[in-house]
Formats: C-alpha cells, structure tokens, sequence
C-alpha cells in the first residue's frame, strides 16, 4: 500500500493524519497517512529512511519547511516564492517540493466563503512563512491593493521589495502597523501573524476593516480569537478562523499525490471549532 505521512516537530498535534486518512476513505484510495517526528537536526535522514522504506510523498509542518526546500531537487514556483515547501513527492531520485498554503488560503475565502478577492483591497497582517506562501495566490487574483503590514517593519519592506523585483504588481506594498492611516480600509483582512496563539492582538487600526470586510485569521481551533473579536467590533458579521485553509491545503496535496479530488466540505465541517 501506498505510503504517506506528515513530518514536523512537535508532531502529536496534528490533523493531517485525520484529514487525509479521512479523504483516503472518501475516495477509495489505498493509501496509509502517519506522522513523524522529526528529530531536530535531522529532517534529511528521516526523510531518506522514509524514501527508502516506500514512502512516496511527506507533508511538512514546522520546523522543517525550509529544510524541505533545501532537501528537494525540482521547487515548484511556490515553494521558491515563500522559501518554504509544506508537501513532498517522490519519483526515483527527484524530490519535488510544493507550498500549498497560499492556494488553499485562496481557495478557502474564494470558494468556500465566497468573498472574491479580484479587485478588492486585502491588507495581510504578518510577513513570516505564511505570507511568504499567501503572496503569490493572493496576487493572482488581481486584488486592487495588497498591503503587508508588520511589527517588525524591515520584515513586512523587505519582502514587498524581494516580491515587486520578481514582477509583482505596483499595488503591492508595505509597512508597519502605524503606517496604517485612517482612510486605509480593506475589503479581506488576513491575520497571518501567530499573535492568535498567545491570544495577542497585532496593532492593526479598527478603521483598516471595512464593514463588510472578510477577517480571516489562519490560525485555527482557538474560537473568536483577540483579532477576529477586533473585526466583530468594527462592525464586520463575516469571520473565519483557518480551517479551511489547512483542510484546503490539504486538498490540493492530495490530488497532487492521488489525481483525485477530494470534497472538503465534511471534513472542514469536523475539525470546525464555534467562532464564540
Ligand atoms: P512565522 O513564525 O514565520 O511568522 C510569525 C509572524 O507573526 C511574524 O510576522 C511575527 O512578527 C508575527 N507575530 C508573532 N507574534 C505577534 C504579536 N504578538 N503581534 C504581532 N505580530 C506577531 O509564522 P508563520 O508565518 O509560519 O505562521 C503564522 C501563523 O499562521 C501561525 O500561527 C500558524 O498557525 C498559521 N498558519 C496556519 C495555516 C493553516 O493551514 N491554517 C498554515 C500556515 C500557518 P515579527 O516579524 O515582528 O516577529
């Protein structure tokens, strides 16, 4: 049988083995899922022992995300933008190396929340590893305005440089948090800071939501987190947490792997924790 797993550390509290032995299931593929963990330091001889026990493809979570892309032999044009790949695949010698989370972050709010993105303004809240993988597929959408706003705020006008020198639009651009002005409103506002995890708020303005805005924070199964709670207050009704961003993710992992599609609206509706 077909072998897969999800390689990071810690490891325990992951949902992918959930998630893909559930669309495994769904679709009849004869596949196993498991995880590993990793030893710090030593992301390249598991990921060989894997190879060599029949493994044919690893999702990869933190902290190795930058050692996959290190590891692989052909990068995919998502994993080069965001200097990080989140899902292998094996074939003889070759590794080749995608980043999902952009796509399934696009596919989330597009498809399954049903808020375009084409001609709206997204201000993007953080500028680690996961907006480094949003970029690209928010930006094929042809927003009006992509703001990247961050604490640290070399961080947020590096990366807008680093992205605008490999051909992104003018309507990109960067700052930090106080470079936010009052008339500065966003249609999709996206919390891809870990702030949520510590129950933080970032230092986003209020008056950046619009009353209609989409406020999405990627960080899931904490409720209404400090940020989506700032959102509800400035009027929005629309919230979501990531969940569907990482069913979505893993979505697009598996029909790369599998050449099947699975539905993923049973499984976002399982792994759904109430935003209250
Ligand atoms: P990184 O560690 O690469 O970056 C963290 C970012 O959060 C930085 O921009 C950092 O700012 C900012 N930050 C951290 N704490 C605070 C705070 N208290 N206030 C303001 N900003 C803060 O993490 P990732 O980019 O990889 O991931 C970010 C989050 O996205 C994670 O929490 C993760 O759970 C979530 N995620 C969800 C996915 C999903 O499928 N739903 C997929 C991928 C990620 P600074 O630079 O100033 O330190």
């Amino acid at each position: 049988m077909d072998r897969y797993a999800v390689i990071g550390n810690p490891i325990s509290h992951s949902k992918s083995p959930l998630i893909h032995t559930g669309f495994a299931e769904a679709t009849g593929q004869a596949m196993t899922y498991t995880a590993i963990e990793g030893p710090l330091g030593g992301f390249a001889a598991a990921v060989d022992r894997f190879r060599a026990e029949g493994g044919k493809g690893l999702n990869v979570t933190v902290p190795f995300k930058l050692d996959a892309c290190a590891y692989a032999t052909d990068l995919a044009d998502s994993a080069r933008a965001a200097g990080a790949a989140n899902a292998l695949k094996f074939d003889g010698s070759r590794c080749l190396a995608e980043n999902f989370d952009g796509i399934g972050l696009v596919r989330d709010i597009v498809h399954n929340l049903g808020h375009p993105v084409h001609g709206r303004r997204v201000l993007l809240l953080g500028a680690g590893g996961a907006t480094r993988g949003a970029l690209l597929p928010l930006l094929a959408q042809q927003p009006a305005r992509v703001f990247v706003a961050n604490r640290t705020v070399d961080k947020a006008t590096s990366l807008v440089q680093e992205f605008l020198a490999r051909g992104a639009p003018p309507s990109l651009e960067g700052g930090g948090y106080a470079d936010l002005r009052p008339a500065d409103c966003f249609d999709v506002v996206i919390n891809a800071t870990s702030a949520s995890l510590g129950q933080e708020l970032p230092a986003v303005p209020p008056t950046a939501v619009a009353p209609h805005a989409l406020a999405y924070d990627m960080v899931y199964g904490k409720g209404l987190t400090p940020f989506l709670t700032l959102a509800r207050q400035a009027g929005t009704p629309h919230l979501a947490d990531g969940v569907g961003m990482l069913v979505e993710q893993a979505a697009e992992a598996f029909v790369w792997w599998r050449g099947v599609r699975p539905d993923t609206t049973p499984m976002i509706e399982r792994l759904r924790v109430p935003l209250n």
